[in-house]
């Protein structure tokens, strides 16, 4: 863009937003030109902060009116670079951060209308207070926005019971790629209209328009949530483990993440103000969780009972039930250190794969094999939700290598031995953090190529000049 009409373009957005919400200084743009990883740094002509709906609608008429890319951002929480503009500094950024009002609540309907800014623990707090449940859970929710776990389908930690972000959602409000308001807001548990645009916007990452508020379903609140770690031998054990429990305590289990041995230590390592309840005795570990609306004490006999069952089978080496709050909290908080270990440990090499459950023993042993065979020395750093069939399959450098050296030189063969793998068991590369930059190619290389031809033609459809979110999630596309 020429500098006269860049200035224009400015002296244009200001006008809709007012100066103080267009930052166009480095050090005010610096946050939003980095992702969470710190893998990805762009540049942007500007960083807006539009305040309601219609102004998202005007800055977008505008964007396309200079042909201007818009990167659409939440919380900057997303683990694809998905939120990060390119390096040609012709590119917005529009946080959604001053998009934060809760709508409504009617907790009798079990709908909460929230704007997309909405931090996610604003949202579970506010269902809270009106004795519901919103039961979206990562360990990102202080800082990701219900527009971001929406753009990105997030998972997180409950999605056994209560599926992903999309399960959750009856209906959104959109700022299209023209810059018009798509109102489809539903409050309706059943509404057979026609396609479902709601699911068009979801998981589409930012690329197709900008989601601006949602309907979200609200459920009864536990009376009580008990949890407990149990090490395990290896992952057939989990699997049976999970079968069992399932069967035992039907949709009271809403948790049941796994986590290697390995990535448990490494939490110890670099947080050791938090304590393991026993030391570990074998290679991996479950955290259960049990929510019980009717009544703590059976809910907790019955969870004891099934533990004590394993351990008789053998399913089970140890295990331990949180006695109170504070404990399950500190349970939870070891699996959700994980990720934040990993950050302190160095650069690594993340996978974030799905696997059907009746391959993952194969998955997981053939590609230790693998791995370790081509880069002898690396460090697997698995965990993730067993029960969704999702994996995080981290590889981390050599203890006292150079990371970053490590990254750039074996990322490539990492990825390809470990997505192989996945899709060589009917899996996916791609599970729940999406595709943004990072796994770009990856879409191209493992996609159904009917699948993403059909995405092609949905995006050329809805946003003919790619405006939208440009370079992300479709492989190849021309930048903006
Ligand atoms: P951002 O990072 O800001 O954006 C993510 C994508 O959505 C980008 O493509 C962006 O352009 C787009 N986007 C954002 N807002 C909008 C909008 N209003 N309209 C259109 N597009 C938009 N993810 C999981 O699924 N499960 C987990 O368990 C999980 N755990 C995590 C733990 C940690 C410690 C961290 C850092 C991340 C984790 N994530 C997890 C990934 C991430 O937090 C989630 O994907 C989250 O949903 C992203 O929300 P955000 O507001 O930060 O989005």
């Amino acid at each position: 863009m020429l500098p006269l009409e860049r200035e224009r373009f400015l002296d244009a957005l200001r006008a809709v937003l007012g100066v103080a919400h267009v930052l166009h200084q480095p050090q005010d743009l610096a946050p939003y030109l980095t992702d969470w990883r710190k893998r990805y740094t762009g540049q942007a002509l500007a960083v807006v902060l539009p305040g309601e709906t219609a102004q998202v609608a005007a800055v977008v008429q505008l964007c396309a009116l200079h042909g201007v890319g818009v990167v659409p951002q939440g919380g900057n929480t997303g683990l694809v670079g998905g939120a990060t503009p390119d390096d040609r500094g012709e590119q917005i950024v529009l946080s959604t951060r001053r998009l934060n009002r809760i709508r409504s609540i009617d907790p009798a309907a079990g709908v909460l209308v929230a704007e997309a800014g909405c931090v996610l623990a604003d949202v579970q707090q506010a269902a809270d207070a009106q004795g519901m449940l919103f039961p979206l859970s990562l360990a990102a929710e202080g800082s990701c926005t219900i527009g971001g776990n929406l753009s990105t389908n997030a998972g997180g930690t409950a999605v056994l019971r209560y599926g992903n972000a999309r399960d959750l959602c009856l209906g959104l409000e959109v700022v299209t790629a023209q810059g018009e308001v798509l109102d489809a807001l539903n409050l309706l548990r059943k509404n057979n209209t026609g396609y479902s645009l709601r699911d068009l916007y979801v998981g589409a990452e930012g690329t197709l328009g900008i989601i601006t508020a949602a309907a979200l379903k609200l459920f009864p609140r536990p009376t009580a949530q008990i949890t407990a770690l149990a090490a395990v031998q290896d992952v057939a054990a989990a699997i049976a483990l999970l079968g069992r429990a399932q069967s035992r305590l039907g949709c009271s289990l809403t948790g049941f993440e796994l986590m290697s041995a390995h990535s448990l230590q490494l939490v110890q390592h670099h947080f050791p103000q938090m304590s393991l309840p026993f030391d570990l005795p074998s290679a991996w570990c479950v955290l259960l969780e049990s929510s019980e609306v009717e009544g703590e004490s059976q809910g907790r006999a019955r969870l004891e009972a099934l533990l004590e069952a394993a351990m008789e089978d053998g399913q089970i080496v140890t295990a331990t039930v949180a006695q109170s709050l504070a404990q399950s909290r500190a349970l939870w908080h070891l699996r959700e250190s994980i990720p934040l270990a990993q950050a302190q440990e160095g650069l690594n090499i993340k996978h974030d794969i799905g696997v059907p459950l009746s391959r993952m023993v194969a998955f997981v042993e053939s590609t230790a094999e693998l791995v370790t065979q081509a880069l002898p020395g690396a460090r697997l750093v698995v965990f993730g939700h067993l029960g969704d069939g999702n994996l995080h399959y981290n590889v981390q450098a050599p203890q006292g290598a150079d990371a970053a050296r490590f990254l750039a030189d074996h990322q490539t063969l990492c990825n390809r031995i470990v997505h192989d793998a996945a899709v060589a068991c009917g899996g996916t590369f791609s599970a729940e953090h999406g595709v943004g930059q990072l796994k770009r190619d990856e879409l191209q290389r493992y996609g159904n190529p009917v699948a993403v031809a059909q995405m092609r033609a949905i995006k050329r459809a809805l946003d003919p000049r790619g405006l939208m979110n440009p370079g992300k999630l479709l492989p190849g596309e021309p930048p903006h």
